[in-house]
């Protein structure tokens, strides 16, 4: 690992300061992510400013009855908060299907949001990748892409996000606040991770210096039951090959409220917009949930080894919208 030097700032205003001031500078939270890639030779940032004891370690209620998720707080508190669970279910089965209970007592929703892909090729310095390097090359294209994306890759990149908690965030519509030079703003979740193009390098819409401060959850949908589900190699400690985070309400017999978020399948956590439309007003029953379903997956350009994730991703999302329904039904 590479010398570098190590602030631990006080307050938000400091912390941006001390990110603007310095282009090698990386904010650290739990270090799950970034220091791993610092051993492995990926990052090596000439300052770490550690934000993980900032005053950002809360979750409370918004005025409209939602949720305000500080940057610092760890995966397993937010797992466990009873707003959380009892509002957000997805949200909470996200964050318990990812990582270890290890992991999840240190890693924070910032940190969360913007770990860097599992890509082999992006963790392996002796290899070219156009995410760590631009112009270098895509070697998973053609090598190892079992794991990686199936919808909106291209040409320079076909990685994936990784993060289980974003999928669950997308679909519960929920909004990143950013704290920057230039002030504060707030990004929807599901604009924060780009698709690749031809700059696969830029993970998200995040400009220098920017520190997440909070992520914030809309009031949770009246009458609409939610949930997660991820399908993966093991039964635990491994990233989604496929996953499905859905919300929905169920009115005489017919759809309601309905939306669907992907996991494990694109560069960013992919809303199904497609699927939605078919979804809204329509039966509530299987045949509806596959019509819905295969329209939004038409859009899979599967590379060579990794169609199966296709029909991984269509039995999850059927099933899981029609043990919503059931759920809806019950109570
Ligand atoms: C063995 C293993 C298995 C895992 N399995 C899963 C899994 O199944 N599902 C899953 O979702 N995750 C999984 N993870 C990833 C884990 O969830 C992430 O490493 C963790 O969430 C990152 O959070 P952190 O706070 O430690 O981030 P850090 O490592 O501290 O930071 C990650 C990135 O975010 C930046 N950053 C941190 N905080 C902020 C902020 N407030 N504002 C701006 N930038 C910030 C850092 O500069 C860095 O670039 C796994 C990790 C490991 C090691
Ligand atoms: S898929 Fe993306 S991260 Fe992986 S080697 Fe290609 S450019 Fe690098």
């Amino acid at each position: 690992m590479k010398p570098f030097a190590y602030l631990r700032p006080a307050t938000v205003a400091e912390a941006v300061r001390a990110g603007a001031g310095h282009p090698g500078a990386r904010f650290l939270g739990g270090g799950t992510n970034l220091v791993d890639l610092m051993k492995l030779g990926v990052e090596s940032p000439g300052l770490l400013v550690d934000v993980s004891r900032l005053p950002l370690d809360r979750v409370t209620r918004t005025d409209d009855g939602g949720l305000r998720i500080g940057a610092t707080v760890r995966n397993s508190d937010l797992a466990a908060h009873p707003d959380v669970r009892s509002g957000y279910p997805a949200l909470s089965q996200a964050l318990l299907a990812g990582a270890s209970g290890q992991l999840r007592n240190t890693a924070t929703t910032g940190g969360n949001l913007l770990q860097r892909t599992r890509c082999p090729y992006f963790q392996d310095v002796s290899k070219p990748c156009n995410k760590r390097i631009p112009g270098s090359g895509c070697p998973a294209r053609e090598g190892a892409h079992r794991d990686l994306a199936v919808l909106g890759h291209s040409q320079d990149c076909v990685a994936t996000n990784p993060s289980d908690m974003a999928v669950a965030l997308a679909a519960l519509d929920a909004a990143v606040l950013l704290h920057g030079p230039e002030g504060e703003r707030t990004v929807p979740v599901t604009d924060f991770h780009r698709l690749p193009g031809d700059n696969p390098d830029q993970d998200t819409v995040i400009r220098p210096g920017e520190l997440i401060t909070e992520v914030v959850l809309p009031p949770p949908p009246a009458g609409a039951a939610s949930l997660y589900r991820k399908a993966r190699d093991r039964a635990s400690y491994a990233f989604a090959l496929a996953s499905v985070a859905a919300v929905l309400s169920v009115r005489d017999g017919r759809v309601d409220r309905a939306s669907l978020a992907f996991g494990g399948l694109a560069h960013r956590p992919w809303r199904a917009r497609v699927a939605e439309d078919v979804l809204r007003g329509a039966p509530a029953n299987e045949d509806t949930f596959t019509r819905a379903v295969d329209a939004e997956l038409a859009a899979a350009r599967p590379l060579r080894d990794n169609g199966f994730k296709v029909d991984l991703a269509r039995r999850l999302a059927v099933g899981s919208l029609a043990e919503l329904t059931t759920e809806a039904a019950a109570g």
